[in-house]
């Protein structure tokens, strides 16, 4: 009855357009038209979408780029529809988010991480968490652990080193960048050995922040990493 009275004052809006729908964490007819959910043929490393048919396939950009990961998934395409949910998660206030991304994200990583894998967010330095207030990869990875059944360890990489902006940095300066920020938490070192770690970040662009939390898992032996974004950027976006 509490839930019924509850429907009748809040009743369940779309995610994007913010109209009404059947249930929370929904978006309406319009919206999900417009939704560019990622299914069907994709790179194995990036999720990117790829035509044609086939599995263990890689994109472009991954086969010109050495990806240190074993697989990688995305849910969308960092564009219209989704480029604005990505965007009120980060810089917003949009906690209400979270929840269907991270189911989003589960559809294509069920059935890629095996049992007992560690979900753990690309970790986010702590000067930009305290102007940010939250960090959007950890709030997705506790969701996303949540949905798949899984164990999350918010805190199994941390960033060693305040990292300068990246903005105006060239590929290679950008990875070195971050190679050397990102590292396992000390106390978890002995969590990661012989885990296979699913590293949670929301959004991929050149790859180099998942690249650099990937070497630290490696580093700290892990049996394997797996990749999850909530939306990866298209090449010519
Ligand atoms: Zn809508
Ligand atoms: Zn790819």
């Amino acid at each position: 009855m509490f839930q019924t009275a509850l429907r009748l004052i809040y009743p369940p809006r779309c995610l994007n357009c913010g109209g009404l729908v059947e249930s929370d964490g929904g978006l309406c007819g319009p919206c999900w038209r417009e939704m560019p959910l990622i299914g069907g043929t994709v790179c194995d490393l990036c999720g990117t979408p790829l035509p044609g048919e086939g599995e263990g396939l890689q994109c472009d950009a991954c086969l010109r780029v050495e990806r240190p990961w074993d697989r990688g998934r995305a849910a969308l395409v960092y564009d219209g529809v989704a480029r604005k949910l990505v965007l009120g998660l980060k810089h917003g206030d949009r906690a209400d988010l979270v929840a269907p991304a991270a189911g989003w994200m589960a559809l294509g990583l069920r059935g890629l991480v095996p049992e007992g894998t560690l979900v753990a967010p690309v970790p986010l330095h702590r000067w930009r968490l305290a102007k940010r207030r939250y960090n959007q990869s950890a709030l997705l990875a506790r969701a996303l652990a949540r949905e798949l059944g899984l164990t999350c360890v918010p805190d199994l990489l941390v960033r060693r080193l305040r990292t300068p902006s990246l903005d105006g940095l060239g590929a290679e300066a950008r990875f070195a960048t971050l190679e050397a920020a990102i590292t396992a938490h000390p106390k978890r070192a002995a969590q990661i050995k012989s885990r296979v770690i699913l590293l949670v970040d929301d959004v991929m662009t050149s790859g180099a922040t998942l690249s650099a939390a990937t070497r630290a898992c490696r580093d700290a032996g892990a049996a394997g990493v797996i990749v999850g974004v909530l939306a990866r950027v298209a090449k010519d976006a």
